[in-house]
């Protein structure tokens, strides 16, 4: 068949994104009672919001925030990074997880990528560690886990704070326990792609007293009232600016939106493991074509189902590749450009060519579409590209 690059018929009419929200009408109701009731902001839905996810990952506190990348900055606040520490992440994640650490003025560290998990390295952290190393930043890259025994195992005997970034990851499992307890912190984000949506939203899970004290600080300027923790107390209308926090709050709409979502996030995971089913099924014997690997004490809540074209296996080019299935209109997408090699990190001085799997990684990676919402149909659709390109490229 005739490629839609080549001016063949494409396999859709519209195009498919690589995620999308999924909205239904008991999420809209529940915005909309919120609407009407006396808080927008600030009100009691936030803390049932809080309740909800941290009853579900089974920790003990949880604080919303806004975004996911505010909610990261506060956990770099709450583990006291700041200026010269240094926290080791993944160069293979989105921007914000060590953009989180520049905003305290720490250090990011990148540690190169396993090549099969695409996860951070544990080797590679310890080759990393320095006196100045104070945290990790973990990332579960498309929803399976890192190695996290082996990166609390590190943290400990180096006295290193463990953050998770489980922004892919909500609903995964690692050696049979939920993503959300196992980090010192853990921030899952509820941007519409992921997982469960509040429009934009953030949250950190967490065991500590102490932790959740100051991420509760940093969410609203530094400012408590909660008079045992004043300095003095001039009466009932005092409080106190004890940090430089941030106006980094959620509103009650948003966390209404969210909490309503979380009564769907089981039936999401679910359906997100059967289409990753589906596409495993396709691909995993097409030479070529690696799929994703899991290892074996991580049960992924598959944010994001990746595919590498081996360089050099196709007559054309992963670019190629990916404007090939974009013109069938498939909404292909690639997660993610090495964090260093972007203009603001060169300019830090980030040396290109220091994580050699992650940038090997970075030339091969394609994502393809993978949503709670997709139709059977648009599964097939995207199987039948990205094997239509395949052929006419072998
Ligand atoms: C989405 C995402 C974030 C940031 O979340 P926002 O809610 O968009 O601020 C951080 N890290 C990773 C890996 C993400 O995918």
């Amino acid at each position: 068949m005739k490629l839609a690059i080549e001016g063949g018929n494409p396999v859709r009419k519209s195009l498919l994104p690589y995620g999308q929200q999924w909205i239904d009408g008991a999420d809209i109701s529940a915005v909309i009672t919120t609407l009407e009731s006396n808080y927008i902001t600030q009100g009691p839905i936030i803390a049932e919001f809080e309740q909800a996810v941290a009853n579900y990952v089974g920790a003990k506190y949880a604080v919303a925030f806004c975004n996911g990348t505010a909610a990261l900055h506060a956990a770099c606040f709450a583990a006291d990074i700041t200026a010269g520490d240094e926290v080791i992440t993944s160069p293979i994640t989105f921007l914000a997880s060590s953009n989180s650490v520049l905003y305290q003025g720490g250090i990011p560290v990148f540690a190169d990528i396993k090549s099969d998990t695409y996860n951070i390295d544990p080797n590679e952290i310890r080759a990393k560690i320095t006196p100045h190393t104070k945290a990790i930043i973990a990332v579960d890259f498309s929803g399976q886990p890192a190695e996290m025994d082996e990166i609390i195992r590190i943290a400990e005997d180096h006295g290193l704070v463990v953050i998770e970034d489980a922004a892919h990851s909500l609903g995964a499992d690692y050696d049979g326990c939920k993503v959300g307890a196992l980090a010192n912190m853990t921030m899952f984000s509820f941007h519409p792609v992921k997982h469960i949506t509040s429009g934009e939203g953030g949250i950190i899970t967490t065991n500590s007293k102490d932790y959740f004290d100051k991420l509760q600080l940093f969410r609203s300027h530094g400012m408590t009232k909660d008079p045992s923790k004043l300095l003095q107390n001039d009466g009932p209308w005092y409080y106190e600016m004890q940090e430089l926090g941030y106006n980094y709050r959620i509103t009650d709409i948003q966390a209404a939106l969210g909490l309503s979502q979380m009564r769907k996030l089981t039936s999401f995971v679910e359906r997100r493991r059967e289409i990753v089913a589906t596409y495993q099924n396709a691909f995993e014997h097409v030479e070529g074509i690696i799929t994703p690997f899991q290892h074996y004490k991580s049960n992924s809540s598959w944010h994001l189902y990746i595919l590498r074209f081996v360089n050099g296996y196709l007559k054309k080019s992963r670019k190629e590749v990916f404007e090939a299935l974009k013109a069938e209109n498939i909404g292909v997408n690639v997660h993610y450009i090495p964090v260093y090699n972007q203009p603001y990190y060169q300019k830090l001085g980030y040396q290109i060519g220091q994580c050699t799997q992650a940038e090997k990684y970075y030339e091969e990676a394609i994502t393809l579409p993978l949503f709670p919402k997709m139709a059977d149909q648009d599964i097939q659709d995207v199987i039948s590209a990205v094997l239509k390109v395949y052929q006419a490229y072998k």
